[in-house]
């Protein structure tokens, strides 16, 4: 009999790993709590060593119909527009890595995930309350009052996982001190500053800008995130005020400001953090995603880390189906290493991005202008990887 997976979280990383699971042939149910699989609308960057699995999964077309595919990264000073670094991305990154390097509207991203399943396996409202451990068998209890049997549970259910909490209590999210606006401007108000399909970045004392177009173009996705900000809830769905977000950015760069100028509207939250879990399973239950690795999103990985997490327990489970507890083992030892390293690294990017005016700040400049973090040689360890056969 086939193994039968529930997956508790219809997001980008749930949804990807049913669909990496179902082309192994396994019995997977995806549970959402959510009335209808979808996402907010904001941005999203996906990186070749994510594209790669998904493409692996049939979903290539419909990538190709829905992203965006940059041409390069240009990473810049916050007053004087100063070139830092610019790398290519578009078909270098493609031929350098095997897999291109997309922008995506979450929205878009996520319904060609959803529609890539088959409906009778996804099921909508959804929430999860309660876990019983019955041994070789899990049982789900949802809020709606429904139960399901599994031989496996993966917790999928992001920053604020119940799976997380019903395994090892509740968390401790630590405020990080930033603050993040977004904000998706129509391209016709923003006609006259010529944007090309890049990934901009724009690095400022205690702040910085990324903004990159989505939706075949029809929409820019900018993301501002400042330090010392003072709004301390972590949603992606508080709205917040234009000019607040100007007045943070006074003085910045006229193309910033004219993008912050162009909101339609503006979500606000604040950036928390999580310590390192000491496991990620517990039994014959999992995490996958945010719900195990949070991450800052400096170095715009944890979706594509959620997408690595699910082809490689994709992969352990059809080749050790008997042996789901080394299964598990297997997947916790390989992927944490490499999901540990990316937290770290999104940390040390939020201070390489926001330091102050000084000599530190110069020297950053420096070292960008003459080498950079973006040539290929640097990326290899990070776009190369696949993470369905790195098992
Ligand atoms: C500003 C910003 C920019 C970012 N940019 C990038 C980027 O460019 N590239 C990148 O790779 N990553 C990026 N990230 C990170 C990325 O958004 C997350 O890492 C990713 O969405 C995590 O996916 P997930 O599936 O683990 O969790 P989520 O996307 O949070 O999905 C969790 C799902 O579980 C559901 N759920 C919650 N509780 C329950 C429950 N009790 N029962 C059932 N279902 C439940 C939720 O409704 C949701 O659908 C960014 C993050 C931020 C904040």
């Amino acid at each position: 009999m086939s193994l039968r997976i529930a997956i508790v979280g219809g997001g980008i990383g749930g949804l990807s790993a049913a669909l990496a699971m179902m082309k192994h042939g396994l019995d997977v149910h995806v549970y959402e709590a959510a009335p209808k699989f979808g996402e907010v609308g904001a941005g999203i960057q996906i990186s070749p060593n994510a594209s790669r699995l998904l493409h692996k999964l049939g979903l290539k077309d419909a990538m190709d119909t829905w992203g965006v595919r940059p041409v390069a990264v240009h990473q810049r000073r916050w007053d004087d527009g100063r070139t830092l670094q610019r790398a290519p991305l578009g078909p270098d990154v493609e031929a350098a890595f095997g897999a291109p390097y997309y922008h995506f509207h979450r929205g878009d991203l996520a319904a060609l995930l959803a529609g890539a399943m088959p409906p009778e396996r996804t099921h909508a409202g959804h929430k999860l309350a309660g876990l019983e451990d019955r041994g070789e068998r899990v049982i789900a209890r949802f809020e709606n009052g429904a139960a399901v049997e599994a031989d496996v549970v993966v917790g999928a259910d992001g920053i604020h996982s119940r799976t997380r909490e019903i395994l090892f209590g509740p968390d401790k999210p630590r405020f990080t001190g930033c603050v993040a606006w977004r904000g998706l401007v129509p391209a016709d108000r923003i006609a006259d500053l010529g944007i090309e399909a890049a990934s901009h970045l724009w690095m400022g004392p205690g702040g910085h800008c990324v903004h990159y177009w989505v939706s075949a173009k029809r929409l820019m996705n900018v993301v501002c995130i400042v330090e010392h900000g003072d709004w301390t809830r972590e949603s992606w769905t508080d709205k917040g005020i234009v000019d607040h977000v100007l007045r943070r950015y006074d003085n910045w760069h006229p193309t910033v400001r004219s993008l912050i100028r162009g909101f339609p509207e503006t979500f606000v939250w604040a950036l928390f953090d999580r310590a390192p879990l000491a496991s990620w399973t517990q039994g014959r239950v999992t995490l996958l995603g945010d719900a195990c690795h949070p991450m800052l999103p400096m170095a715009a990985q944890g979706a594509a880390q959620a997408i690595e997490d699910g082809a490689a327990l994709a992969s352990l489970f059809a080749k050790m189906r008997d042996d789901v507890p080394a299964a598990l083992a297997r997947y916790e030892a390989v992927r944490k290493p490499r999901a540990t390293r990316l937290q770290e690294l999104s940390a040390l990017n939020r201070r390489r991005f926001h330091m102050p005016d000084g000599q530190e700040q110069h020297e950053r400049d420096s070292l960008m202008v003459s080498s950079g973090d973006r040539s290929f040689a640097a990326l290899k360890w990070l776009y190369d990887h696949d993470a369905s056969i790195a098992i």
